[in-house]
């Protein structure tokens, strides 16, 4: 068993290599073991590209040994054509005689059949190896499809008296982030589908909420301006990357930049969030400012929050969100800085 989790592990690293590029599918890792050694690995690196099961496969130099392997997979292969041919079909056709899967597919109409399809050709199969784990891994991908909704991590630094920023009606926001964090700030940026400022964050601070100091896609931005007031030369109508823009009157579309008209009458966030996910956009980072995180934390509408808190004082300003929740995952200590990892719900495990 100790050896089926140490693989397992190492599938679980190898499908964290997909996190920036794999939505809307699920990250997957894979492993093959032979005698002991491992002869292949793989993970799916692309959404429409390779399956981890497929990239394991073919790392194998010497494929008459797979009829003698283990095949260890952080998510039940699949049974049906999608993209790309069913992996359960190519690890028959390889004849891989023993499959340890971390855990079933989450899709109920699916779940098991891959599964299935293994065990009727032969194979010996056992689920449920770091069960939790790869369900953790998978916490987007299950978000989205259970909830119909994208998976929202919270972000904002805060001082150590607990203003996100001083009062102002203009000039540049109160720094409190230093080189380190701010390329973290670009790391999560990188690693979801979508970002969302409110309105006065866009104004004020006019942010271009792309990824510069990290590596990967920049994620889809996103404001809401009600009146359409939001003046038509900030950064995130540059064009640099897809914006949706929340408006009571949606008006002439400029390149790259798609207006959705939302009932601002009724509750937002439902409206929002469901136009994210019909736009398929699975995760969402919502980095500001305060009125608008606030507004997720109300609603229950959030699933993790990263807190930065600034060794400096501010005195007087703009008071940080209040997590009406806390259950901190870990605190993550750097240079009198503290970044808190917080979780909302464990429900989906
Ligand atoms: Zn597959």
């Amino acid at each position: 068993m100790e050896e089926n989790e140490k693989y397992m592990r190492r599938c679980i690293q190898l499908a964290r290599n997909g996190l920036c590029q794999t939505a809307p599918n699920p990250m997957v890792g894979a492993v093959i073991v032979c005698d002991g050694r491992i002869i292949g690995e793989g993970y799916h690196v692309r959404c429409g590209e390779a399956h981890a099961e497929v990239n394991a496969i073919r790392s194998v130099t010497e494929p008459s040994l797979l009829r003698r392997s283990t095949l260890y997979v952080s998510l039940e292969p699949c049974s049906h054509y999608g993209k790309t041919p069913p992996c359960a079909d190519l690890i028959i056709e390889k004849q891989i005689p023993r499959v340890v899967i971390g855990c079933r597919d989450p899709f109920p109409k699916v779940s098991g059949r891959g599964i299935q399809k293994l065990l009727d050709a032969g194979c010996e199969v056992t689920v449920g190896v770091l069960e939790t784990e790869c369900r953790q891994l998978l916490r987007r991908f299950i978000t989205f499809h259970t909830l119909h909704r994208p998976y929202i991590t919270l972000k904002w630094s805060q001082s150590a008296d607990g203003f996100i920023d001083i009062n102002r009606t203009g000039g540049t926001p109160a720094q409190l982030s230093d080189t380190y964090t701010l390329m973290l700030v670009h790391k999560r940026r990188a690693e979801h589908s979508a970002i969302l400022v409110g309105t006065r964050t866009a104004l004020l601070d006019n942010p271009s909420l792309t990824v510069r100091h990290w590596y990967g896609p920049s994620p889809v931005r996103i404001t809401i301006d009600r009146q359409n007031t939001l003046p038509s030369d900030l950064h995130l109508f540059d064009g640099r990357a897809r914006t949706l823009v929340f408006t009571e009157t949606p008006h002439a579309e400029q390149p790259g930049v798609e207006y959705i008209q939302a009932d601002f009458n009724q509750p937002l966030l439902p409206q929002l969030l469901e136009s994210l996910y019909q736009r398929n956009l699975q995760s969402l980072l919502v980095e500001g400012g305060a009125t608008t995180l606030q507004t997720f934390i109300d609603a229950g509408l959030w699933d993790e929050a990263f807190v930065e808190t600034a060794p400096e004082c501010l005195h007087d300003g703009v008071a940080a969100p209040v997590l009406n929740r806390k259950k901190i995952a870990c605190t993550e200590q750097h240079f009198g800085r503290f970044i808190r990892h917080y979780w909302e719900r464990e429900d989906w495990l």
